[in-house]
């Protein structure tokens, strides 16, 4: 503690699990306001924090710390800060946690760092090379590139183009700090719209010069071009001078996707994910926030970029479970856009082919436009879906698929058309087991059966990575060669295929096989034809646009529907529906083949009779009369430990202080379904309660008090979408 006094204090937030802002000094000779990011002393060390708030005043002799400086950055805004609290208020979690997700590129608070360029300066090395012939000659003509920019396009190591530096050959430019981004020309790639594309055009851009906050849902079967329709809105923000924001569920996949923008605006949009390099993190976040960036693609974190004047956000899949974040703090992002479009005052757009129950609920009580495409563009139809009954069809023993569904795909590649085979599981098998002592491999750290990966020749736990060998011996009994694979994942389904169809060009899309990079060329590969045959997880759901595939097979269409999940239903169906929706975008009909056990469950009926709506408002009506979402609110509570008596004692200790309430009810605490995890022993409770109920103050109440000690951790999900 320093002794100096302060003329004014600050409370600055930082980035921490801490239940409150922080009070510090300001110095005589700085000036802060809220929302400035300055850096502070916390113990040993300094860190960044926005100021929350100025109580002003003459602070005394309060003993505080100095802050440190203020960051050459624009304020957060206050918007920005109240979406913070907001988010923080209603998942029941800390503000400084939530900040964390505000301050992910920390590097960009300050001036973008000094870049140098080269050019010829004219005079030649003393010893020319083929290799410094080829730099010299991309370093004398057109833009300024960086010492790695000329090294790649020249094809020679760093070391010659250094060489060539220091041999004055090479003179250093000064260039621009960040490389800028284009602006996008809102009229460029524009297709000519079907008359429903049209019709659903007007309606955004109706909604989006009243201005102010709406929200629409673009309900469009798969391939009904609800891409260009969401584009127009995008262009009308664009040239009311406002940036926009088009999230994503999983930015890996979206190589082809974001060439489509490109050509759309004649500019290619910032990205924002998880995988980007802290350079190029930093250039997007100040881009952002000087306005320059007008276009941004991004996952989940997007949302909380310091926008300058954000006017739209586009929710692409807002179905996608994808969307809710399972660590950290556990926010939708679908419903934190929505949260901060409200909080803002602009629109915001949501697009499914497969609309999540929630966002239909809100279309019926008037809250939600509902903009409808029933057709699929052009000439495309929706491909036909058909059950194949698995209690009677022709199964080999060893083999997953039926003749039924082998035939159809035998025929699809014989017309030279592409066929996909969808099965929900990476991997070989799911399950390892000794013959001999029916031993089954199981994870030391998870309640987890080991699920063999042969292509690595491992066997691996999902939960928490763990990675052994497959073992020569059984570890129980020790007999030699006696363990087996039971029940196929992705990796067996492809051996399979191979024995079927030799000839057959095979990709499998599997995101343990194939990421980064290689998995967005072999995505634009399969488009054009490159393969013949696809077999894939739930990677293949994902809105790609494949035209000439003309089958698609879903290998076990019930592995969705055994959760305790109260979505499984809903899940399942969108699952089912996305891949079947990959069939028949081209010139060619599609049709879709379902392997079920469960051929009379109203989901599969519904799914063959196309009867989306007759499912959908089953769906509801369950949910309606179990009080589950949307009609309903649910939130967990996670409490877990390493010594399992600690961690059922702890668990039990909370049942006690739940508060009575009339209308919460408190299911649990019950071992989790997934108990062991890492080591950690786990146990639930299920928080139920009517819509109008006060979810957030009921758990405020009943965790007042409650510290989790030692190794014992308590977790709260509000609106949980995972119950294991
Ligand atoms: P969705 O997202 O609804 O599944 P897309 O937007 O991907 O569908 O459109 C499906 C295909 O139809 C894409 O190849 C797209 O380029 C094409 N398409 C959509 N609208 C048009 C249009 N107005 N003119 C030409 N092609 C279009
Ligand atoms: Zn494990």
């Amino acid at each position: 503690m320093s002794d100096e006094s302060f003329k004014t204090t600050v409370d600055v937030l930082l980035p921490l699990a801490l239940p409150g802002a922080y009070s510090y000094g300001v110095p005589d000779h700085m000036t802060l306001d809220e929302g400035d990011y300055v850096a502070v002393p916390l113990g040993p060390r300094q860190m960044i924090g926005v100021v929350w708030k100025k109580p002003g005043g003459d602070a005394g002799s309060a003993r505080l710390r100095p802050v440190a400086r203020r960051l050459d950055a624009p304020p957060m805004a206050a918007a920005h800060r109240r979406f913070i609290e907001w988010i923080a208020h209603y998942y029941v979690d800390l503000p400084g946690n939530v900040l964390r997700l505000a301050l992910r590129a920390p590097g960009a608070l300050g001036a973008a760092p000094q870049r140098l360029g080269y050019r010829a300066s004219g005079a030649l090395p003393a010893k020319m090379t083929p290799q410094r012939q080829r730099v010299m000659e991309v370093a004398g003509e057109g833009p300024v590139f960086m010492a790695s920019e000329l090294a790649d396009m020249a094809g020679v190591g760093s070391s010659v183009v250094k060489g060539l530096v220091k041999e004055g050959a090479l003179k250093a430019v000064a260039l621009p700090a960040d490389a800028p981004f284009r602006a996008p020309q809102v009229m460029a790639g524009k297709l000519g719209l079907s008359a429903g594309q049209e019709a659903a055009a007007a309606e955004l851009r109706a909604m989006l010069s009243q201005r102010g906050f709406h929200v629409a849902l673009i309900d469009g079967v798969t391939g009904s071009g609800k891409t260009e329709v969401y584009f127009e809105a995008m262009a009308t923000a664009l040239a009311a001078g406002r940036q926009v924001l088009l999230l994503l569920p999983e930015i890996a996949l979206t190589g082809q996707f974001l060439a489509r923008v490109e050509e759309r605006f004649a500019a290619a949009p910032a990205e924002w994910h998880s995988g980007m390099r802290p350079r190029e993190r930093e250039r997007v976040w100040r881009a952002v926030a000087a306005g320059e960036a007008k276009i941004v693609v991004g996952a989940r974190s997007a949302l909380f970029l310091p926008w300058k004047m954000l006017g739209l956000i586009v929710v692409d899949e807002e179905h996608e479970p994808a969307y809710k974040q399972s660590d950290g703090v556990s926010y939708h992002t679908r419903d934190m856009a929505v949260v901060y479009g409200s909080l803002n005052d602009f629109p915001v757009v949501l697009a499914s082919a497969t609309p999540s129950l929630e966002s239909l609920y809100n279309v019926e009580r008037g809250r939600y436009r509902h903009i409808h495409l029933p057709d699929r563009h052009g000439r495309a139809e929706l491909p036909a879906i058909k059950l194949i009954d698995m209690r009677r069809a022709e199964v080999t023993a060893g083999r997953w698929l039926s003749e039924d569904l082998a035939g159809e795909v035998g025929a699809a590649l014989e017309r030279g058309e592409q066929a996909l085979l969808f099965l929900n599981r990476r991997g070989y098998a799911p399950l390892t087991l000794c013959r001999a002592c029916g031993h089954r491999m199981a994870c030391r750290d998870c309640s987890a059966w080991l699920v063999e990966h042969r292509f690595r020749n491992i066997l691996q736990c999902h939960h928490c990575g763990h990675v052994e060998p497959v073992p020569e011996t059984c570890p129980a009994c020790g007999a030699v060669g006696t363990l087996a694979p039971v029940g196929p994942g992705v990796e067996r389904l492809a051996e399979e295929a191979r024995a079927r169809w030799p000839e057959a060009r095979l990709a499998v899309l599997s995101s343990d096989l194939v990421h980064g990079r290689a998995l967005t060329t072999l995505i634009h590969d399969i488009a054009h034809h490159a393969y013949d045959l696809i077999i894939g997880t739930q990677l293949v759901a994902k809105g790609h646009h494949f035209p000439h595939l003309t089958l698609a097979g879903i290998v076990d269409a019930d592995l969705a529907l055994e959760t305790a999940d109260p979505r499984a239903g809903e899940r399942t169906w969108q699952l089912l529906a996305q891949v079947a929706g990959r069939a028949g975008r081209g010139d060619r009909p599609g049709r879709a083949l379902i392997q079920t056990h469960l051929p009379e469950h109203p989901l599969m009926a519904a799914l063959e009779r196309g009867d989306r709506d007759g499912f959908l408002a089953q769906e509801m009506a369950i949910r309606r009369s179990a009080g589950l979402p949307p009609y309903g609110r649910l939130a967990a509570l996670i409490v877990s430990g390493t010594d399992a008596n600690a961690t059922e004692r702890f668990a039990r200790l909370i049942a006690r202080r739940a508060p009575r309430a009339q209308d919460i009810k408190v299911l649990g605490p019950a071992p989790a379904p997934l108990s062991l995890v890492r080591g950690r022993h786990r146990w639930r409770f299920l928080v139920k309660a009517p819509r109008e109920a006060d979810v957030q103050a009921f758990l405020r109440a009943w965790l007042s008090g409650i510290e989790a000690k030692g190794a014992l951790r308590l977790a709260v999900d509000v609106d949980p979408y995972s119950f294991l």
